[in-house]
């Protein structure tokens, strides 16, 4: 199941949203989290430090919804301002690093619901912790998926465009890209975006029956 569709006030659980970058992490947070201010439950809503992208002092996402948040250097800081909360919600948990699943298990055992969205993959493809140990441990998943640049097709892969630094190079448009499996495994000979159909690996399937029509057509004449 990927979202509760009704929560139980004091029972506890975890919701972890995961996918590439672009693919609507933050919105589908913010939205969780907005419902649950209508609701009139105490929210409190967090963000490392280290993504000071657009705002210091709330979530945002690149369509350029907003929510405030308190930005934190690790995961005990979200423990330690999470007391009065009934609801939780944290954006690119993967750079908290690994102590945010006992935090997570604390808070939902304390009773509070907790909504975790991050990355689940590297710029490499490699899980990306500690998303996928909180995978294993949530109530609920959701994957989202965003568009590959190159194809149209669903992008499930962050691409990197420049050649540097190590794992974390916080950036957007200019350093990451949504990419399906295929355009991301093309690297560089990925067409780019204005010079594509638009149509999903709209060239390799198209191809595949023309050549056996010649092929055919080859054997009928040698007869
Ligand atoms: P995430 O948190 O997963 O990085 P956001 O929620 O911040 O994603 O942003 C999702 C929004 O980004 C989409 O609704 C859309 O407006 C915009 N967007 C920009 N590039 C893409 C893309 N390649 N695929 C899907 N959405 C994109
Ligand atoms: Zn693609």
């Amino acid at each position: 199941m990927s979202e509760p569709s009704r929560t139980f006030p004091g029972t506890g659980s975890i919701e972890v949203i995961v996918g590439s970058m672009y693919s609507g992490k933050t919105e589908e947070l913010i939205r969780r989290l907005r419902r649950a201010q209508i609701a009139r439950q105490r929210v409190e809503i967090f963000k490392p430090g280290i993504d000071d992208r657009y705002a210091r002092d709330a979530i945002v996402s690149h369509s350029e919804l907003r929510i405030p948040s308190r930005s934190v250097e690790n995961a005990a800081d979200v423990l330690r301002h999470a007391h009065e909360a009934q609801v939780i919600g944290i954006d690119e948990g993967q750079f908290l690093g690994p102590d945010l699943v006992e935090v997570c298990e604390k808070l939902a055992r304390m009773g509070k619901r907790v909504i975790v969205a991050g990355l689940d993959q590297d710029y490499l493809g490699r899980p990306f912790e500690p998303m996928p140990q909180l995978l294993a441990i949530a109530e609920y998943i959701t994957k989202t998926l965003a568009i590959c640049v190159v194809c149209g097709a669903p992008a499930n892969r962050t691409y990197r465009k420049v050649q540097r630094g190590g794992r974390v190079v916080v950036g957007g448009a200019e350093i990451y890209e949504a990419r399906c499996r295929r355009c991301y495994d093309l690297g560089r000979r990925a067409k780019p975006a204005a010079e594509s159909t638009g149509e999903p690996h709209a060239k390799p399937h198209a191809a595949r029956p023309r050549v056996r029509r010649t092929a055919a057509a080859r054997r009928r004449r040698v007869r």
